[in-house]
C-alpha cells in the first residue's frame, strides 16, 4: 500500500467550513481545538480580485517533525499507509509535537493532558468509509488517497522552513489565488 494523504482542490472549495465543523463534532473536540481548519483570503492581484479558501489538517508529512521530536514515541508513522498517527496511551502531554509542527496540527487537550491530531479518520478508512471531512464536502474539493496517484505539492508551494517536513498534501491552487497563496505562506 502506498503513502496516503489529502488532495485539496482549491478551485472547488466554497469556504463553507463543513469539513472543519463535522471533524470537530465527530471527534468531540473542546472549545478552541480543531483537527482541520478552513482559512479564507482576499486576492487583490491584477484586475480580478477574489476570495479563496484553504482547508488544511495534519499533512501526514513524509519527514514529520512531530515524530522526530516526540520523546516517548507517541507520534509514529503507520507502516501500512504511511499516515502519521498518535498513541493517546503513550502521550505524556509535553507538547513537543505542538511546538515542532510548522502547521499547527497537533492540538493539546487541556481536559485530557494529552495531544491529539487528525489521524485521517483511520477507523473509518479501515471499514472502507471515507474520512468525515471528505464525506462532508459537497463540492468534492477534498479527497483522501494514494499520493503516488495525486502527487504532493504543498512542500513546493510552502516556504522553505515549512517544506522541511515534506507535507503529503496536494493543493490544486485556483488560478487567481496562486500568487497570493504563495505570498501568504512566505
Ligand atoms: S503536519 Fe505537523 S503534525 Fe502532521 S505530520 Fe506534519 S509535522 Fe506532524
Ligand atoms: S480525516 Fe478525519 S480527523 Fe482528519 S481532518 Fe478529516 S475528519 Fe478530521
Ligand atoms: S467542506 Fe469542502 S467546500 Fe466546504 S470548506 Fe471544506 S473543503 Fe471547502
Amino acid at each position: 500500500m502506498g503513502k496516503k494523504g489529502f488532495h485539496f482542490n482549491q478551485s472547488l472549495c466554497s469556504g463553507c467550513h463543513s469539513c472543519m465543523m463535522v471533524c470537530k463534532e465527530n471527534h468531540h473536540l473542546p472549545e478552541g481545538a480543531f483537527f482541520r481548519r478552513v482559512s479564507s483570503f482576499v486576492s487583490e492581484n491584477g484586475s480580478k480580485p477574489g476570495v479563496f479558501h484553504l482547508s488544511l489538517a495534519c499533512n501526514h508529512c513524509m519527514d514529520p517533525a512531530c515524530v522526530a521530536n516526540c520523546p516517548v514515541g507517541a507520534m509514529y508513522v503507520d507502516e501500512e499507509d504511511g499516515t502519521v498517527q498518535h498513541d493517546d496511551s503513550a502521550c505524556i502531554g509535553c507538547q513537543s509535537c505542538v511546538k515542532s509542527c510548522p502547521y499547527g496540527a497537533p492540538q493539546y487537550r487541556v481536559d485530557l493532558n494529552i495531544t491529539q491530531k487528525c489521524d485521517g479518520c483511520y477507523d473509518l478508512r479501515a471499514k472502507g468509509i471515507e474520512p468525515d471531512c471528505v464525506q462532508a464536502c459537497l463540492m468534492r474539493a477534498l479527497t483522501f488517497g494514494d499520493m503516488e496517484e495525486t502527487g504532493t505539492n504543498l512542500g513546493k508551494v510552502a516556504c522553505a522552513p515549512e517544506s522541511t517536513t515534506s507535507p503529503a498534501t496536494y493543493v490544486d491552487e485556483s488560478a487567481y489565488a496562486a500568487s497570493s497563496f504563495r505570498d501568504w505562506l512566505m
